[in-house]
């Protein structure tokens, strides 16, 4: 082997492209090996929250972003009959965050990663640790060996099973229903720009912000459900189904499924949080290692957030120290992503909860609104290198 540090990823998708490129910003040699046999991803919006939004940044993306995206320029709330909800309270970010189109910021993503470095149709399916490196076999016959593996393979994580976690996937008792319409055909939609809309009801809630520079509206409606079986599954939905749960509902949200022509379901499903994620050699990111449910638009930021961390921990570092840098991440991150993940079903329950006391109701969201600043205020890699600096003075004490 070389003497650069060599880094199997294992999962194309956020978490593994971003902490790909975010590794190589800092010298390491990264492979990733991505199951599918071409970038995949679905037909739908996600934010790009400015704590994710400054990471990206630094590493020049920028520019890029705002080509595909639609910048975030605050939030209207209303109730299920479109009463206006009071949000003033909600802080201002010093970081411009985006909407994008899934599929067109998976394809930035991958566009970044150098020739070679990103080999498709690799399913893993073996992970074997030993005292200095960690030997991966693929579905297809491929085996590598590497310095470090990081699972970014999602909830359904086999790494995370290779290294003895066995947690179970807990469905939110949710689904969301979700689609893409063209802004064109939303009269409510004339004058949004970009802010984002949000209608919440008893038991449901009724998202809408628009992608690809404007031209299309992202929805995501939350709907009850018992169906349980399957985890992170999607399905085509039915529009009459789904116009039959928000009947009665403000007539934007009954415009906007009425323009729908193809929506389709998404289980909504996390699990709770880890004991811990890495062995001396392999660690975990993204969905992998902290699934939580969407409310706060958290999840694909904190996969980017860990890229950046490993990155930061992982500079210049030499083979042997690789098990004393995975335990600095799994304290500085599994603390932070536990809190993210309990958070995401309270503000979820909460979305979905009828307030007849309508100052309880605010005095609710306020407090919601101002624990997104301890959440949206984060600087991941500052703290990466804080807690380096921490596990130093320890190290030299003794
Ligand atoms: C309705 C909904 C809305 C959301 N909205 C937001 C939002 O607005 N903002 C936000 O930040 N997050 C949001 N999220 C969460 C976000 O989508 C996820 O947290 C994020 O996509 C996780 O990224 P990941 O790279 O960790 O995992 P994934 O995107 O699941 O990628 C995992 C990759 O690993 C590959 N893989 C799996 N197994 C193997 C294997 N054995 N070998 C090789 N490859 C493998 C898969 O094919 C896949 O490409 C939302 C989620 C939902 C359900």
């Amino acid at each position: 082997m070389s003497d650069q540090l060599q880094v199997a990823i294992i999962g194309g998708g956020i978490g593994g492209l971003t902490a790909a490129h975010a590794l190589r910003m800092r010298g390491l040699n990264v492979t990733v090996f991505e199951q599918a046999n071409e970038p995949r991803e679905i037909g739908a919006g996600i934010s790009i929250q400015p704590n994710a939004a400054l990471l990206l940044e630094r590493i020049g993306l920028t520019d890029r972003i705002k080509a595909i995206g639609t910048p975030i320029a605050g939030w209207l709330m209303r109730t299920s009959v479109g009463e206006p909800i009071d949000i003033s309270a909600l802080p201002a970010s010093g970081v411009q965050s985006f909407n994008v189109h899934r599929a067109e910021f998976l394809k930035l993503l991958a566009d970044l990663q150098p020739q070679g470095t990103l080999q498709l149709g690799h399913r893993l399916s073996q992970a074997r640790e030993t005292s200095d490196c960690v030997q991966l076999t693929f579905a297809n016959g491929a085996t590598v060996e590497a310095d470090l593996a990081i699972g970014a393979d999602g909830i359904r994580s086999f790494l995370q099973q290779q290294i003895g976690l066995k947690t179970n996937p807990s469905s939110e008792g949710i689904m969301a229903y979700r689609g893409l319409i063209p802004v064109g055909r939303l009269s409510w939609a004339k004058d949004i720009g970009g802010r984002m809309s949000m209608w919440l009801g008893k038991g449901r809630n009724f998202l809408c912000y628009p992608v690809s520079s404007g031209r299309l509206m992202n929805m995501v409606a939350f709907v009850p459900t018992n169906l349980d079986a399957e985890e992170s599954w999607t399905a085509r939905g039915d529009v009459n189904a789904l116009a039959a749960e928000y009947a009665g509902w403000h007539d934007p949200v009954q415009e906007t499924i009425a323009a729908l022509d193809t929506t389709f379901r998404w289980g909504i499903y996390d699990r709770a949080p880890s004991p811990y994620w890495s062995t001396g050699r392999m660690t975990l990111l993204g969905d992998a290692a902290h699934p939580m449910v969407p409310h706060l638009g958290q999840g694909a930021a904190q996969a980017i957030e860990d890229g950046f961390t490993l990155a930061v921990l992982l500079e210049g570092t030499g083979r042997r120290d690789i098990p004393e840098r995975l335990k600095v991440y799994e304290r500085l991150r599994l603390e932070r992503t536990s809190q993210i993940q309990t958070m995401a079903r309270y503000i979820g329950r909460f979305f979905r909860a009828e307030y007849g006391d309508v100052p309880e109701r605010d005095r609710l969201m306020a407090k919601w609104m101002s624990a997104t600043v301890w959440i949206c205020g984060h600087d991941a890699e500052k703290a990466a290198q804080q807690a380096l600096l921490l596990a130093g003075s320890e190290a030299a004490i003794g």
